[in-house]
């Protein structure tokens, strides 16, 4: 029986979490579930897999919470507070942390997790990004094993030699293709971008996810932090990871060999096969993911990416290349222009500019500590803000 925390238990990923432990009773026990401020979608998960633990963002959810779960006799203790989501991802009787938190905010919860040499399903890539090198040096030290949720770096992980050690030319491999849909605008013309809206961006064409995310793949900035995910992650660097629009979403990114092998992993655009491999890793559970019915998809198409589409990936291409702090002011000016975007307060193609004038303007440092890249991310967030009140009175 393995124990669960579960950071960010109401979002998209969360959901796709516990639906597959709900296959599972024999196997999994939830400890621990997190949320921020979706109370009643916490509640009920709270009613049906009574957990422990139960954290929300403040005082007072907690108290509105509290008082629902007494009144209908669940014993779950609630919590509030980034504290609280550290302390939970480290207790010593939890064996694995999903960690699907969306942004900056994940990222000291899932350092806390790895820190305490957790096995760590990683959905929250943005965590990585920023803090790439503080994380992977973390792992290494606490013996945390890191899991991959994103699906393209789940199959990368499932094409890769079992035995692989972060070191390509020791297992022969030449070069990562990381599989893109490219987004609901792949054909949109460029100049009618400028006018999506928020519910145009966020509808996807294939998977289905949170708001945040699904802004970020039809920028492609998905795609440029999943290049600097993969760095970290694989320890492949920039000029050895080629992005490949595939509009099917089957085939969820491939490995190549020296040798010209190309081993990939294929399946359902459906989050709960990543999610049901790294959780039971090395084993194999069943998902609930309907089997794959090439007859029925028929055709694989590939293109290459048109960076002027897509200005957010070429500018995390560059944040990449640079290093240092320039992955978490990338992704610090992206949440904040993400964010005004969905709140309608900046145009779909100001994101892009936003991002371009922060990394511009903040020169790449050094981060070797968790407090450097904290530093960078505050200073890109307070400059991107300026920037949106800019663009909005423009
Ligand atoms: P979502 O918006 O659906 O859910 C986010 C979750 O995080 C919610 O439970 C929310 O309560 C919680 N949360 C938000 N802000 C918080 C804060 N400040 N403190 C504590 N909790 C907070 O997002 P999602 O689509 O589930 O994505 C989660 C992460 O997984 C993201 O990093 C995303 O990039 C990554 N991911 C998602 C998918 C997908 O299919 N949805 C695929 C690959 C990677
Ligand atoms: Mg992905």
């Amino acid at each position: 029986m393995q124990n669960l925390t579960i950071l960010g238990s109401t979002g998209s990923i969360g959901v796709s979490t516990l639906d597959v432990v709900r296959r599972h009773p024999q196997r999994y026990r939830v400890l621990a579930l997190c949320a921020h401020r979706q109370v009643d979608k916490l509640f009920a998960q709270c009613i049906e897999f009574q957990p422990r633990f139960a954290v929300v963002a403040d005082l007072l959810l907690a108290g509105q919470l509290r008082e629902r779960l007494l009144a209908a006799g669940c014993t779950t203790m609630v919590e509030f507070g980034p504290e609280a989501l550290c302390r939970l991802a480290s207790l010593p009787e939890v064996d694995a942390v999903m960690a699907a938190i969306v942004g900056a905010a994940g990222l000291e919860p899932t350092l806390a997790a790895v820190r305490a040499g957790k096995k760590v399903l990683l959905a929250n890539k943005e965590a990585l990004v920023m803090a790439g090198a503080v994380f992977i040096r973390e792992v290494r030290e606490s013996g945390a094993v890191l899991l991959p949720i994103d699906s393209e770096h789940n199959a990368i992980f499932q094409s890769l030699p079992a035995n692989y050690r972060g070191d390509m030319a020791e297992s022969g491999v030449s070069g990562l293709l990381l599989t893109a849909s490219g987004g609901p605008f792949r054909r949109t013309p460029v100049a009618d971008l400028v006018h999506v809206t928020p519910d145009q961006a966020c509808a996807h064409p294939k998977w289905s996810m949170g708001r945040k995310i699904s802004v970020d793949s039809a920028t492609m900035m998905n795609k440029g932090l999943e290049m600097i995910e993969a760095r970290w992650l694989f320890n492949v660097p920039a000029d050895n990871i080629q992005v490949v629009i595939h509009p099917q979403s089957v085939i969820h990114s491939l490995v190549q060999y020296v040798d010209g092998s190309v081993l990939a992993e294929l399946g359902n655009p459906d989050m709960r096969t990543p999610i049901a491999h790294a959780l039971a890793y090395p084993e194999r559970i069943a998902s609930g993911v309907a089997p794959l019915d090439l007859f029925a998809i028929a055709r694989l198409e590939f293109e290459a990416p048109d960076f002027e589409r897509f200005p957010c990936l070429a500018l995390a291409y560059r944040a990449l290349k640079a290093g240092g702090s320039a992955p978490a002011t990338l992704n610090a000016a992206n949440e904040v222009a993400v964010e005004a975007f969905l709140d309608g307060r900046i145009g779909f193609t100001e994101i892009s500019r936003i991002i371009a004038g922060v990394l511009e303007a903040l020169p790449a440092v050094d981060v070797a500590t968790l407090e450097s890249v904290l530093a960078a991310d505050r200073a890109a967030r307070a400059l991107a803000q300026t920037l949106v009140a800019a663009a909005v009175v423009a």
